[in-house]
């Protein structure tokens, strides 16, 4: 280490940009000199209603100042309000709540393994995409396919088949060439993997259900950034007819606060039973509140429906401003990729909108910027973002 670098008491398992953030709000964050900087990151997708959402912030305080945690020995009234909130929205039957997202497919993969043990397999598989991130857990990481997060963990790796996302004749083919397949767990839209839709969109999820329906195997979604409102509905299948047995959530469902959710219905819906998972902080009465608050926001404002028209509105103008350069853009509401052509090199992009534009984004899969802004941007900030994003890019491009 050099002798300048002063030690870190923190485990190096991020390389952080050299700014720090004291206040938030809305679609703003503020360093300590009170210099604003443009959100479109959202804490990578958790803070949809922007931050410090005046109706989740009195959620917080109110039931800090109640009761923060009994365990789940006892019954937690706000545990039941927030899972029926949720579970009505999501159109599912009930919820086992954890406290992250990687926790929640956790949940969805072991009860995919419980179906095929029920069933007397010996090695049962899930079926997972190409370019698929599942969280950091032993499990969820055997799931995922980035080989960097995947290296030295893998261990698990024989539990998983692996085929092109979009590809519905590869899942097809594993029908008939695999046995002890269990459940096929997917994105609706892959955030971490470079924001891919597939060619026939949301159809896709219906063209699985059919295929799940046919082969007794559950039919699981990993909506952890997808859902909350994210992409104009309350999850990203609702955009399509498909109806899955496993949805497992978590950033936006809390607005910050550290919450997840593995949600049940159909196949799956008696899987876990007294004493088959379990979680000591899993819905406690302070998250399971705020799990409630954001609901309601959600219910109570237009802003799903803000979230999909300034996410075309994004879109379509960003398409237009940088289209002539090469750049084209892909995603759903308020999960966009900006993709500049292959080779860009966008080390300094990140960097460059931050520091000169005060803007902050994310680049993805080498060369394509991530923008997860809030969902109740306003039309003058996207304005301001357009902008913003416009000369980065250009400047990147030039
Ligand atoms: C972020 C993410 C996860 C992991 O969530 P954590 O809360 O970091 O454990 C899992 N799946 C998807 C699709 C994600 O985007």
């Amino acid at each position: 280490m050099p002798a300048s670098t002063p030690h870190s008491y923190i485990t190096p398992t991020y390389n952080p940009q050299p700014i720090s953030f004291t206040r938030g709000e809305g679609s703003w964050l503020y360093t300590a000199d009170n210099t604003a900087y443009l959100d479109a990151l959202t804490g990578i997708a958790v803070c949809g209603l922007g931050h410090c959402h005046p109706q989740v912030t009195e959620a917080i305080q109110q039931q800090a100042a109640t009761l923060v945690h009994t365990s789940n020995l006892f019954q937690i009234e706000w545990q039941e309000k927030a899972a029926e909130s949720l579970c009505t929205a999501a159109g599912m039957d009930s919820v086992f709540f954890a406290n992250s997202g990687a926790e929640a497919n956790e949940a969805a993969l072991k009860m995919a393994r419980l179906y095929g043990f029920n069933k007397g397999y010996k090695h049962p598989k899930v079926i997972v995409m190409e370019r698929s991130f599942h969280g950091r857990t032993l499990l969820s990481v055997s799931a995922t396919a980035n080989p960097k997060a995947r290296e030295g963990f893998f261990t698990l790796d024989s539990d998983f088949i692996r085929v092109p996302f979009g590809d519905i004749e590869a899942i097809k083919q594993v029908a008939q060439s695999k046995s002890e397949v269990t459940a096929v767990l997917l994105e609706p839209i892959q955030g971490e993997g470079g924001l891919n839709i597939a060619d026939n969109g949301f159809d896709f999820l219906t063209d699985i259900q059919a295929l799940c329906e046919q082969q007794d195997w559950l039919f699981m979604l990993d909506e952890v950034q997808t859902g909350n409102g994210r992409t104009g509905k309350f999850f990203a299948y609702q955009h399509s007819n498909a109806q899955p047995d496993v949805v497992s959530t978590a950033k936006g469902l809390g607005n910050g606060f550290p919450i997840g959710a593995c949600m049940v219905s159909g196949r799956a819906r008696d899987l876990l039973q007294v004493g088959s998972h379990g979680s000591t902080y899993g819905g406690t009465p302070l998250g399971s509140r705020v799990v409630h608050s954001v609901y309601d926001v959600l219910r109570q404002t237009g802003i799903m429906q803000n979230a999909k028209t300034e996410g075309d509105y994004l879109q379509s103008n960003l398409s237009d401003e940088l289209k002539a350069l090469g750049v084209t853009t892909r995603g759903y509401g308020m999960m966009i990729g900006v993709v500049l052509p292959e080779q860009t090199d966008c080390s300094n992009l990140v960097n460059d909108a931050r520091e000169q534009e005060q803007l902050i984004v994310n680049v993805t899969g080498g060369h394509v910027v991530r923008l997860l802004p809030p969902l109740n941007l306003a039309r003058d900030e996207s304005d301001q973002l357009i902008e913003r994003l416009t000369r980065v890019v250009k400047h990147t491009l030039a």
